[in-house]
């Protein structure tokens, strides 16, 4: 008989374990296993319960919870987004998972999630990437060179082929950190000291910046024919990064429309503009790119499918391995309906 002990420990892969993990699979692996997992839930769209994320709004930033089911699994992130923590010295995003098991309701997993969101998040750009970029890409202008950015690289690079990447972020410093960081990952990397220089030559374009306005970190005129732009930093009511003459030029592709109309670039534009989503594209029912004139847009918002498709991966990573600890988190008296026993047999 399993002891009732066993029973409840829950395995917690705390941030050191995570960190351990990558190293072990490697990160550009790890990114592209990723994108696998993501790319299999999301060609099985229709069996996931989807809702928008439930955002608890500040002055200071957002907090937010992202659930979603299978109906065997059930897994929710909480996450947060305070851009102006960096200057606190504190990151922007932080995160952490739970994945539970929906026949009895028991948590499975809980793991911290600020690195995996950055690895889910980078997969999720390269796996759009491949269905919507020029497939000829070499080179991408990374705008926004913070906690987000060298994943971002690493993951196009793993998974489009590019193999330049030109960076500009309006704090030079960001970008003196990424290129450094990126120093012997096998990529060209040019420090550009505007956006303008950064996009030179670019195929593919990521705006990934954090401020909580309507910014315009692209213009109409930057824009050229054939490009991909992955925006990923607008993410919020009220935080977006384009000009709305370059949605109105765009092919637009989503994650799940019910979230990216109130989070994404297309809050700028009416309710019933066509957009195209992700899952229809990779099961075949909607085109992706049709010509390489088209100017295809990711407006990602990151969606609770992709964090249950990192959870469920990071599940079956440490299965028989040590990169998790078990957690005394869940009361599991052995008379279920004897917890108060339980409680006074510990007195
Ligand atoms: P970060 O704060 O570490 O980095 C943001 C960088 O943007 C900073 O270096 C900042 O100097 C730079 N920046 C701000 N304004 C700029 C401008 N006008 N031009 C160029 N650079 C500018 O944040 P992060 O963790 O890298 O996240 C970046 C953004 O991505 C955030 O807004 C976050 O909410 C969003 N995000 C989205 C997803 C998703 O799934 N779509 C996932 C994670 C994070």
């Amino acid at each position: 008989m399993t002891q009732p002990s066993d029973k409840a420990l829950v395995p917690f892969v705390s941030v050191d374990n995570m960190m351990r993990l990558v190293h072990h699979i490697g990160l550009e692996q790890m990114i592209t296993q990723i994108a696998t997992q993501i790319e299999s839930d999301f060609k099985r769209w229709e069996s996931f319960d989807k809702t928008p994320r439930i955002p608890a709004h500040s002055p200071h930033g957002v907090i937010e919870l992202m659930p979603t089911s299978d109906g065997e699994a059930y897994g929710f992130k909480y996450v947060n987004g305070h851009p102006k923590n960096t200057s606190e010295g504190l990151q922007t995003v932080t995160a952490f998972g739970l994945l539970a098991d929906v026949y009895t309701g028991y948590p499975t997993l809980l793991t911290e999630m600020t690195m995996l969101t950055a690895l889910r998040t980078a997969a999720t750009s390269a796996l759009v990437g491949k269905y919507l970029a020029p497939k000829s890409a070499t080179t991408m202008a990374m705008i926004g060179n913070g906690a987000q950015s060298e994943f971002q690289c690493l993951a196009f690079k793993a998974m489009c082929g590019i193999d330049t990447v030109r960076l500009y972020d309006t704090d030079a410093n960001a970008t003196a950190k990424c290129a450094a960081n990126l120093q012997g990952k096998g990529l060209t990397v040019v420090a550009c000291k505007t956006p303008e220089e950064a996009i030179e030559g670019a195929q593919i374009i990521t705006t990934c910046t954090a401020d909580k306005k309507n910014a315009t970190i692209l213009t109409d005129n930057m824009v050229g024919p054939g490009v991909h732009i992955n925006a990923i930093g607008g993410d919020c009511p009220g935080k977006t990064e384009l000009h709305s003459d370059i949605l109105l030029r765009s092919e637009i592709f989503v994650e799940y429309p019910e979230q990216t109309r109130i989070e994404g670039e297309i809050q700028a534009l009416d309710s019933d503009h066509p957009v195209t989503e992700m899952w229809e594209v990779m099961t075949g029912q909607a085109m992706g790119r049709t010509d390489d004139r088209q100017i295809t847009l990711f407006d990602s918002v990151g969606f609770a499918i992709e964090d249950f498709s990192a959870l469920r991966y990071i599940k079956n990573a440490i299965e028989g391995t040590d990169f998790f600890e078990p957690l005394d988190m869940l009361a599991d008296p052995d008379d279920p309906r004897d917890l108060f026993g339980m409680l006074m047999r510990a007195g």
